[in-house]
């Protein structure tokens, strides 16, 4: 039976995690069925994860729709506004739960999720809640035959009720990338976030209330794909646009479900991103950079390069430093301060990650740094853990240089002239970024408008300007959000002419 409580871990009066429930019209409701959230750690269960049915992703979407009509529909942008802002002072007020809640969910270093996770939650509220104030539109003195003209102009509204499906890797960093800018656009949303970290959208959830926001205007959905919550989502007739973050194939599966209704898409999908890195860079500079761009988070950011193009002239001192960079990497505990990555995300994905180690060693390569799984003698030998990897001599063609893994490895290859380099660079069917380690400035603008990507980054990886356009091309995605490109995707505009 569905039971509303008050707080989003109905914990029976404990402070410890016990249960995570969906969010409906400003109630957290327990569904029929759970499913266990797991610490990838140690592997111990943290929470029972209550799933929503279709009845339960039903009542959401109708409890959105309703809040559309009525009290967020209702609001003026600059009462819209002040809210967001007060979302994220909420977030901020509750700063030490939430990096509790995503360390424990991902495994995630403490320092990273207190670093970018949580501040970047709270910034995309601030600068979406900033930018839809003074988000102008186009009008135009339109000529017309008999000298009298027209006036066109365009005005902003809602989509409705978007449908917003996230994954694990950062996962309340990714979701609230989303759920800002369509908040302050007037929408109402419905979030199934990743199976695997269900616990910061559910506490945002009480972020939200806290702050003020009307019920129904943010609504979560616990589940899986097909034919659970995500599915029932993106299938639903009354969710007016979808969002979503996540694999390729998964995107490709989500369009085929919405392609019935002809819902508007965003989709940010993986990446097979590339480095190239010049003679002429700033050595350490590069060796830390590309350290950064392949590791972060073991790897699991959409971003990070797994392919890594290294002029001639370098490539053998480049792959000696990389190498003893990672063997100083910590490996460990995400609790400790001093720990640079944690474990993968699942004993699923760690056996995927390790395939493609054994795969890559099938392919002829030659393992420079780890390869394997690391050894703690403690519970940490119970969490998903893999050291590590850095790959040389694999063909160009190999399988492990084509497909994402998603993991903290790279395959290091030299180059001997920027064709070849852009050539190889831009040789994949994903899209999404790439890094240019040069101290040529000149050659740095000519490679990174000759990438086929969404983002090149110069003597840098990661570095976001929330304001700019982000996506990917070919099987990295469709569309792009960051800044108006967030705005205009979750607003349909409303030309109007008007003739003098
Ligand atoms: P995933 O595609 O397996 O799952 C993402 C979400 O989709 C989850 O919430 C999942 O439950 C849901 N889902 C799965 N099948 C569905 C279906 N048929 N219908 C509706 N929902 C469905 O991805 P993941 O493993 O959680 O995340 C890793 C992937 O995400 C990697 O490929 C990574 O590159 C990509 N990613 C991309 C970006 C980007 O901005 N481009 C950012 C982060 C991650």
């Amino acid at each position: 039976m569905l039971r509303p409580t008050r707080g989003c871990y109905d914990a029976a009066g404990s402070s410890q995690l016990k249960s995570i429930l969906n969010y409906i019209d400003g109630q957290f409701v327990r569904g029929k069925r759970e499913f266990v959230d797991v610490n990838p750690a140690n592997g111990s269960v943290i929470a029972q994860v209550t799933e929503a049915d279709q009845s339960l992703v039903d009542m959401a979407v109708g409890a959105a729709r309703k809040a559309l009509r009525c009290d967020w529909g209702r609001l003026g942008v600059r009462d819209r506004s002040a809210l967001l802002h007060k979302v994220a002072a909420e977030i901020e007020a509750r700063f030490d739960q939430f990096v509790a809640a995503e360390v424990a969910d991902t495994g995630k270093p403490i320092a990273l999720a207190s670093r970018l996770d949580v501040p970047r939650a709270a910034a995309n509220f601030r600068v979406f809640a900033d930018l839809i104030k003074t988000a102008g539109l186009d009008s135009f003195q339109t000529e017309t035959p008999d000298g009298k003209g027209a006036l066109n102009y365009a005005v902003r509204k809602p989509l409705g009720v978007v449908g917003i499906i996230t994954p694990w890797n950062l996962p309340l960093l990714l979701l609230t990338w989303k759920v800002a800018p369509a908040l302050a656009c007037g929408n109402t949303v419905v979030v199934k976030p990743s199976e695997e970290t269900p616990a910061t959208a559910t506490l945002l959830a009480e972020s939200m209330a806290a702050a003020g926001i009307p019920a129904g205007v943010y609504n979560v959905v616990h589940g899986f794909g097909p034919n659970s919550a995500g599915e029932f989502l993106t299938q639903h007739p009354d969710v007016n646009a979808v969002t979503f973050t996540g694999e390729s194939q998964t995107g490709a599966a989500i369009m085929k479900t919405v392609a019935a209704s002809v819902k508007p898409v965003s989709f940010e999908l993986g990446g097979k991103n590339a480095a190239i890195v010049f003679a002429d860079c700033d050595f350490e500079e590069a060796v830390n950079g590309i350290s950064d761009a392949a590791f972060l988070n073991t790897g699991q950011v959409c971003l990070c390069a797994e392919r890594v193009y290294v002029e001639r002239a370098i490539y053998d001192k480049f792959v000696e430093a990389l190498k003893r960079k990672v063997e100083s990497l910590a490996v460990g505990s995400p609790l400790e301060e001093s720990t640079d990555l944690g474990p993968l995300i699942s004993a699923q994905h760690r056996e995927k990650v390790l395939s493609y180690y054994k795969l890559a060693r099938e392919e002829g390569a030659t393992v420079v740094a780890g390869g394997g799984v690391p050894q703690f003698r403690n519970e940490l030998d119970k969490g998903f853990f893999v050291q590590p990897t850095i790959y040389t001599g694999l063909a160009e063609s190999a399988r492990c240089v084509k497909e994402e893994i998603f993991g903290p490895v790279c395959h290091l290859a030299p180059f001997d002239t920027e064709e070849e380099a852009v050539s190889m660079a831009n040789d994949t069917k994903y899209g999404l970024a790439a890094s240019i380690w040069t101290t040529n400035l000149k050659r740095g603008h000519r490679i990174a408008q000759q990438m086929n990507v969404g983002i090149s980054w110069v003597n840098c990886w990661f570095l976001r300007d929330l304001r700019t356009p982000f996506g990917g091309v070919g099987l990295s995605g469709i569309g792009r959000e960051g800044g108006m490109h967030s705005l205009n995707f979750y607003s349909e505009l409303n030309n109007i002419c008007i003739r003098l």
